[in-house]
């Protein structure tokens, strides 16, 4: 054995092969199963959730790499990100749909109020909208920013889980790679100690090199055709937002 060799097993970057490494340990020990499914106490099990904010087309990759290895996740998806419009990305949401992943509403109340929209019954319309244009059936939402929008509560209809709702956040382990901050270490560390977890994963932050946050965002924003986009303001935004949880950590 070459022992001056690095183990890449262990070598935690936001790279597609350290995504697929954690997948195939993760896949050895837990079910993979969708925000329908009614678990049990002790059953362990992995919800897989990915929110897209800044590009669908950049979760193609971890959709199939998720296939290869029969893995189901469930692809939140934006209707008024600034960053994507699912028009243009028609076809990488029916890819992701053909690839065995599930399809949920990625909310956004801030968008709500700008536009001055009754929050209640834009949520409803937006449900709507996925199911109908898409013909596709939608069973969850996740609200995007959480910790900065300002809350204004929406009634979830039955039929409509939310991934907030504390079954999969509080009552059982919520961990998130948000803006490439693990807050307790890489999921690869983690996972041995938690028997149930909702593993949230941005498909924008994982690349084939492991690129750092700002040069994914400038590499973003060179495929961006949209003018109402503001880079800057992007980046700024998620400084301001990884300090916030840095700083609520120590
Ligand atoms: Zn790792
Ligand atoms: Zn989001």
């Amino acid at each position: 054995m070459d022992i001056d060799k690095p183990n890449n097993d262990l070598k935690c970057e936001f790279s597609y092969s350290h995504f697929e490494n954690v997948l195939r340990q993760l896949k050895k020990e837990y079910k993979f199963v969708d925000f329908e499914y009614n678990f049990k106490p002790n059953e362990k099990i992995i919800l897989l959730r990915h929110d897209v904010d800044i590009s669908l087309k950049r979760a193609i990759t971890l959709a199939q790499i998720e296939n290869q290895l029969k893995i189901n996740a469930t692809y939140f998806v934006m209707l008024h990100s600034k960053y994507y419009s699912l028009e243009e990305c028609s076809k990488e949401l029916e890819k992701i749909v053909e690839l065995g992943h599930k399809i949920g509403l990625h909310y956004d109340s801030k968008y709500w109020s700008e536009m001055k929209l009754e929050h209640q019954s834009a949520f409803l319309k937006e449900i709507n909208f996925l199911k109908t244009r898409f013909n596709i059936s939608v069973k969850v939402a996740s609200a995007h920013n959480p910790t900065t929008n300002k809350i204004q509560s929406i009634v979830f209809p039955n039929n409509i889980k939310n991934a907030y709702d504390s079954k999969f956040s509080r009552e059982i382990k919520y961990l998130s790679d948000s803006v490439q901050f693990w807050r307790e270490d890489c999921i690869c560390k983690n996972w041995k100690k938690y028997n149930q977890i909702q593993l949230l994963i941005h498909p924008e932050w994982w690349t084939e090199t492991g690129k750092k946050m700002k040069d994914i965002v400038n590499e973003l924003f060179n495929q961006i055709s949209s003018t109402k986009a503001d880079k800057e303001e992007l980046i700024e935004f998620y400084d301001s937002y990884l300090k916030k949880v840095q700083s609520n950590i120590q």
